[in-house]
Parts: C-alpha cells; sequence; structure tokens
C-alpha cells in the first residue's frame, strides 16, 4: 500500500509537540507492515537546521494564490535509518521563519496563504513523484485542505478519485479558522463554503473541511474519539463528528523507543532499565537537581513537567499547588515548557520565589526533556483535555510514575494505584477525574504516601518500566485503518 503523509511536522526535522513525534515515528513502524510511506512536509527553516541531509530535487512548480503565481522548489530527504523518503516543500517566504505556526503569543497572520500553498504543493508531489499514490494520510489543520482537493479538483497525471484520504485529529481544538475572504485564498469554488462544509460560524474551517471531506478520520486514542463527539470535548464540531462516528477511529500514538529508552539515552546522566533503576535514577536526579540549582537531597520527591505552557495542560490547577508544597518542603519541582506568556510570567514569578523547590527552563530543549523524565520521581499532567499524551509514556519507560487526569490518550494508558490495582499488579500511575485543584492534590498525596513504602514503589515502577507502548500494537491497527478508508471509495486491499 502506497501511503503519502502530508503533515507540517516530523521528527527529527520539524516538531512543536505530539504530532512531530508521531509522524516521524509511525512511518517506520508501518514498513514492516507491507506499507510503503512517503512524507511531505513544509521546508521549514527547523527542518533545515535539524541536521538532516537534504538534497535539491530540481523540480519547480508554480501554485496561484489569489490571482498571484507563487513558485516552490522540492527538496528530498529521508527519515533517519529507513528507505522512507522525505519531500519538504521550499518556500522561504513562508517557510524560512524563526517558528512554525506563531511568534510571541501570536499567529503568523498569513497561516491560511502559507497552509494553502503547503497543501497545493502536496498534489505537486502527488503528480509529479508519488502518482502511484493510495491514501493521502492527512494529520490536522494544517493539512486539512487535503482532502478537499481530492474530491473537488480533476488531477493532470492522476486519477484523484482512485487516491482515499485518511485525516487524523491530533487536537480538534486548534482548527485553522480564518475570515470568509481567505476562501478566495482557497482556489475552490464558492459553493463549497456553506454550513454542512467548509463554513463555520461565518468562518473558513480547515479543520471542519477535512471532517466533512475526508474518506476516513482517525484521532489518537479510543478514549478521545469518543470525548469529541460530545460537546465538552467537540470544540464545536461534535455534531459533524457525530455524523461520522461510523468513520471515526481512535488508534493510541506509540512511543518510538528507539529514542526514548533509558537504557541508551545518550542525554541523560547514567543509563539504567528496569533491572537496575534505583542507582541509575538516583544518579539522574542528582544531575538534574544540579543542572537546575537545587539543593541534591536524594529522598526529596521530585516531580517533573514537560510540555506547552497551554490552558490545556492544567497549569491553572498546578499553579496554587506550588506554592502549598514549596512551604511544607515537600517535593522539589522540574518544569520545562513555552507557551502562553502569562505562564511564562507565572513560573518565572515563583521560580524566584522558591529558588531551593522549584527549577523552571522556559525553552524548548530536548535533551533536558530527556533528563527531566529520568530524573523525575514522578510525572504530573493533569490536562483538561489530551487527545493521546505522549510524555505520560515515556515516563512509564522511565519509571517516573505519571500523575494524570483520566482523559483522553491518558485515560487509556494510565492505570489509577488503588488497593485492587497495586495487589493484581495492574497499577503504573495515579489518576483523578474531576478537574479541581483538590482532586489533583489528593492524586499527589497519594503518590507521596506510596513514595514512602520503597517495595510498593518499586513494584508500580517497575509494572511501567516494563510495559510495552510502542508502535507495534499502533501500526497493526493503522494497518487496518488504511484497509478501511480503501472501502469506503470501493477499493479492496
Ligand atoms: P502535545 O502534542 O499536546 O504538545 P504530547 O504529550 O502529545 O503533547 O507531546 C509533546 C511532545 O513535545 C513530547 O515529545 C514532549 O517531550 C515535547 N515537548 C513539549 N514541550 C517541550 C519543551 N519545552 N522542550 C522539549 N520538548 C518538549
Amino acid at each position: 500500500m502506497n501511503i503519502l503523509f502530508a503533515t507540517a511536522e516530523a521528527v527529527p526535522f520539524c516538531k512543536t509537540g505530539g504530532l512531530g513525534d508521531v509522524c516521524g515515528s509511525l512511518p517506520v513502524a508501518l514498513v514492516p507492515h507491507g506499507i510503503r510511506p512517503t512524507l511531505v512536509i513544509p521546508g521549514f527553516r527547523q527542518a533545515h537546521k535539524s541536521g538532516q541531509p537534504i538534497e535539491p530535487t530540481g523540480i519547480e512548480f508554480e501554485i496561484p494564490i489569489a490571482g498571484r503565481s507563487v513558485v516552490g522548489l522540492l527538496s528530498k530527504s529521508y527519515l533517519p535509518d529507513s528507505d522512507v523518503p522525505v519531500y519538504l516543500v521550499e518556500q522561504p517566504d513562508y517557510f524560512d521563519r524563526p517558528e512554525l505556526y506563531r511568534e510571541d503569543g501570536a499567529d503568523y497572520n498569513d497561516n491560511c496563504e502559507r497552509f494553502v500553498f503547503f497543501n497545493r504543493a502536496v498534489l505537486e508531489v502527488i503528480e509529479r513523484v508519488a502518482p502511484d499514490t493510495q491514501i493521502v494520510h492527512a494529520h490536522d489543520w494544517t493539512s486539512g485542505l487535503l482532502p478537499v482537493y481530492l474530491k473537488t479538483l480533476a488531477g493532470r497525471n492522476v486519477d484523484y478519485a482512485q487516491i482515499a484520504s485518511l485525516f487524523t485529529i491530533h487536537n480538534l481544538a486548534y482548527q485553522g479558522t480564518f475570515w470568509h475572504w481567505d476562501m478566495e485564498l482557497t482556489g475552490l469554488d464558492w459553493k463549497y463554503f456553506n454550513w454542512q462544509q467548509m463554513e463555520f460560524y461565518g468562518q473558513l474551517n480547515f479543520m471542519k473541511s477535512a471532517l466533512v471531506f475526508a474518506d476516513a478520520l482517525s484521532t489518537v486514542s479510543p478514549t478521545y474519539a469518543k470525548e469529541i463527539q460530545h460537546e465538552e470535548h467537540g470544540c464545536g464540531l461534535e455534531g459533524v463528528l457525530q455524523d461520522r462516528s461510523d468513520d471515526l477511529f481512535g488508534v493510541l500514538n506509540g512511543c518510538d523507543y528507539s529514542v526514548w529508552t533509558p537504557e541508551t539515552d545518550p542525554h541523560i546522566a547514567r543509563p539504567y532499565s528496569s533491572d537496575d533503576f534505583v542507582a541509575g535514577k538516583a544518579e539522574c536526579k542528582r544531575a538534574l537537581q544540579q543542572e537546575l540549582g537545587l539543593p541534591a537531597i536524594p529522598d526529596l520527591p521530585m516531580i517533573s513537567i514537560v510540555g506547552r505552557l497551554a490552558d490545556q495542560k492544567g497549569f491553572d490547577l498546578i499553579a496554587p499547588l506550588i506554592p502549598q508544597f514549596a512551604e511544607r518542603g515537600a517535593v522539589q519541582w522540574a518544569i520545562l515548557g513555552t507557551g502562553d506568556p502569562k505562564y511564562h510570567k507565572l513560573l518565572a514569578d515563583l521560580a524566584e520565589r522558591y529558588p531551593d523547590q522549584l527549577g523552571v527552563r522556559l525553552e524548548f530543549s530536548n535533551p533536558l526533556a530527556h533528563r527531566l523524565e529520568a530524573g523525575g520521581d514522578l510525572f504530573l499532567m493533569p490536562s483538561r483535555y489530551e487527545p493521546c499524551g505522549l510524555n505520560q509514556m515515556y515516563s512509564l519507560r522511565y519509571g517516573t510514575v505519571p500523575i494524570v487526569r483520566a482523559t483522553g490518550g491518558l485515560a487509556d494508558t494510565i492505570t489509577d494505584a488503588t488497593d485492587h490495582s497495586l495487589s493484581v499488579g495492574t497499577a503504573n500511575g495515579f489518576s483523578f477525574v474531576d478537574y479541581t485543584t483538590d482532586a489533583l492534590a489528593g492524586s499527589i498525596e497519594r503518590a507521596l504516601s506510596l513514595y514512602r513504602s520503597p517495595d510498593a514503589w518499586r513494584r508500580l515502577i517497575r509494572t511501567g518500566m516494563n510495559q510495552d507502548w510502542s508502535w507495534r500494537t499502533s501500526a497493526d491497527q493503522y494497518t487496518q485503518v488504511y484497509g478501511e478508508t480503501l472501502n469506503r471509495i470501493g477499493m479492496v486491499v
């Protein structure tokens, strides 16, 4: 099966979150299933600085956008240690910028134009180098117009009616909505700008367009697939998703253990495994305390947090707890993140107030993310919603016990430590349901109490470390979803 991934992010080229991890590792995991993936990504500055070998192809194309003709070039690379080709759409005015989508808390104001160009450039890739594509697998709003183009444009060298589309929702909250006149940029007929297709309350909406036009839909965990069909998590699109519930699949993301495993992690102070994690984690914790300028107290529990500083991630619940725990000297915190300026200020202020309890780094640093995973005792993810979440799976592998809110993929991966789950050996973390500071504090207290029973604590850690959250199972399920996708255009695998 020939699958073309159209995505704005793919590690190791460019990443702002889980989308990059998934699109960089899923394609390689699909190869043993007889799938031939090809990736198309924008030629972002970050990709060119990634150190990956990127070669020009000499292929040039022009795309009409709002009466102008915009020139693009294709360059080529491969996913590391694989034969999976990655085509980069080069258009320096659009993509050679410091960030991918936004700077200083504001979206780039030509995001619609940039990603219309990217979506149309993917069609050029299909026509010029991948005419045997059977499924376009598009991801999130930045690729959301592809299902529309495939259904509405006539191909020059390929018959688009023979190409099915699968659209994966990584985060429904980011929809790509723009004022209605941007419809002109798409080159699509205004007849599609209606409330049943591309319009959402008077605006052009890339995400909704994809949900309507794609042959099949998926999202990144079974629980999130259910949640988004209801008002609380549906972001206004729950009706569209209910209409398409027979075509909507939930497949949990996998973890790339070639990168996220403490046995071989080059970023951490000392490698360790589930057989010798006590000494290894102690050494990693000491190194982390030193790196963050915290007192090296071996027995004080360390809570790590890595992630986008966004309302979604539950920082409004965490903020009041930091002073409470700090006053008691009960824990240390290691926090790494970038995002909303209000959280930058809040965390910077708290770090200044509690220098011995709180180590904060307001930056994007992959090596430091690995060290927080290895050096923490606990990993906090009290998300308001979480489509899948990868950090809790990384934490399990690093023996850093996750405390999560039971939502989306967090609910699908973390089994709360109760008397029963501990006794039967299924517990791998702590979870709570109500989105309140009290509920989160209650889970932290339960965790701290178990932490003081070393045997039970080590058993909990070992259970998590020995679990398999790799792409193996998920790649199998994606292969089935691709089959379902082809069925929907009358093709048989
Ligand atoms: P989301 O996609 O919603 O941001 P996920 O948990 O699915 O959340 O994935 C986040 C990914 O981004 C993880 O690989 C995490 O380690 C990484 N990440 C997030 N913020 C940072 C940061 N400031 N520095 C390094 N890595 C980060």
